[in-house]
C-alpha cells in the first residue's frame, strides 16, 4: 500500500473524512484505542506454538531472513560492548541469534508487550544458558522504558505492523538509539514477481489459516497476520515514515521475491 493509499484507507466511506482515531486490524477498521487489545489477544493465543508456526508457515525461510537481519545488526566478534534492543521481540529469537553471532561483550534486551511471548522467550534463554546476557522487558514499543541513546542497535522483526501508532514507535526507537547507531526493521512486504504473487496470495489466504487451525486450534489469528501484511505500507512509503521519525541514510532491500524487506536507517 502506498502512503496515500494508507491514508485513503482510513477515510470514512460515506463522509470522505479521514478518521484519525481509527486504524487497521487486518482488513477491519477499528478505533485506534481498540487495536492493541486485539493484537495482544492474537499473540496470547499463539505464544506457545509461535516458533513452530514460523517454521511451518515459512518453510523455514524465516531463519534465513533473520540471519540476514543479524548480519546487518553486525554484533562485534571481539569482546567490545554492544547493546541491542529488539523491540516487539516476542520469544527472543532475534536476540538469541545476535548473542550467538556476537562476541563476549554482546548483550540483548527483548522488549515486548505480551507477557506470554516473553515467558516463552525467558524459558528458551534459560535452556540455552543465555539468561545472563538476554534481558526480557514487558514494554510497549510506543513508550519504551529506556533512557535516550542507550543502544548500539535497535531491531524490530515482524513487529511494527502490529503496533497501533507506527510513527510513535519509530520515534521511540530512534530516541533510544545511540548517535551512530543502526536501526533495522524486518517486515513482510509486497511480492511483485509475476506468477509468485498469485501463488503467494493463494498460499497466504488458504494454507496459512489452515495450518493455524491444525497447530494452534484456531485459524483466526493467522487470518489477521495475513491481512495485516496486506495493510502494511509499501517499502518506499515506510522509508518516508522512517525519515519522518528522524532516521538518516534510509534504505531497504527485498528478499525472497518481495515476501519480506529489510529496512535500514541510522541515527546520525
Ligand atoms: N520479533 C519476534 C519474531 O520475529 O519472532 C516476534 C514477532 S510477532 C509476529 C509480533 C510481536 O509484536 C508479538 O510478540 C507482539 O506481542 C508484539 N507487539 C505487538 N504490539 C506491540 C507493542 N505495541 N509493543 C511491543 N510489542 C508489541
Amino acid at each position: 500500500m502506498t502512503a496515500e493509499g494508507y491514508v485513503a484507507s482510513l477515510t470514512h466511506p460515506r463522509y470522505g473524512r479521514r478518521m484519525p482515531d481509527h486504524t487497521h486490524f487486518g482488513f477491519r477498521d477499528v478505533p485506534l484505542t481498540d487495536k492493541q487489545a486485539l493484537v495482544d489477544d492474537v499473540f496470547h493465543k499463539v505464544a506457545r506454538r509461535y516458533d513452530l508456526m514460523n517454521d511451518l508457515m515459512s518453510g523455514g525461510l524465516h531463519r534465513a531472513w533473520k540471519d540476514a537481519l543479524v548480519t546487518a545488526i553486525n554484533p562485534p566478534k571481539s569482546g567490545r560492548d554492544f547493546a541491542l534492543l529488539d523491540a516487539a521481540g516476542g520469544t527472543g529469537d532475534v536476540s538469541l541469534r545476535t548473542i550467538e553471532a556476537g562476541g563476549s561483550g554482546t548483550r540483548a534486551t527483548v522488549a515486548d508487550i505480551n507477557a506470554q511471548m516473553l515467558g516463552v522467550g525467558r524459558e528458551r534463554a534459560a535452556e540455552r544458558g543465555l539468561d545472563d546476557v538476554v534481558t526480557f522487558v514487558d514494554a510497549n514499543a510506543e513508550s519504551l522504558p529506556f533512557p535516550q541513546q542507550s543502544f548500539d542497535a535497535v531491531s524490530i522483526a515482524f513487529g511494527i505492523r502490529n503496533v497501533p501508532r507506527i510513527d510513535v514507535a519509530l520515534k521511540e526507537m530512534h530516541r533510544v538509539l545511540k548517535l551512530g547507531g543502526h536501526f533495522l526493521c524486518l517486515e513482510f512486504s509486497n511480492v511483485d514477481v509475476p506468477g509468485l504473487d498469485a501463488l503467494y496470495e493463494l498460499y497466504s489466504f488458504n494454507v496459512v489459516p489452515a495450518i493455524g487451525r491444525a497447530v494452534v486450534g484456531d485459524a483466526e489469528p493467522y487470518r489477521y497476520l495475513v491481512e495485516s501484511i496486506r495493510r502494511f505500507p509499501r517499502p518506499n512509503a515506510f522509508a518516508e515514515m522512517m525519515r519522518a521519525a528522524g532516521f538518516a541514510r534510509v534504505s531497504h532491500r527485498s528478499m525472497s521475491g518481495g515476501i519480506v524487506a529489510l529496512h535500514s536507517g541510522w541515527r546520525l
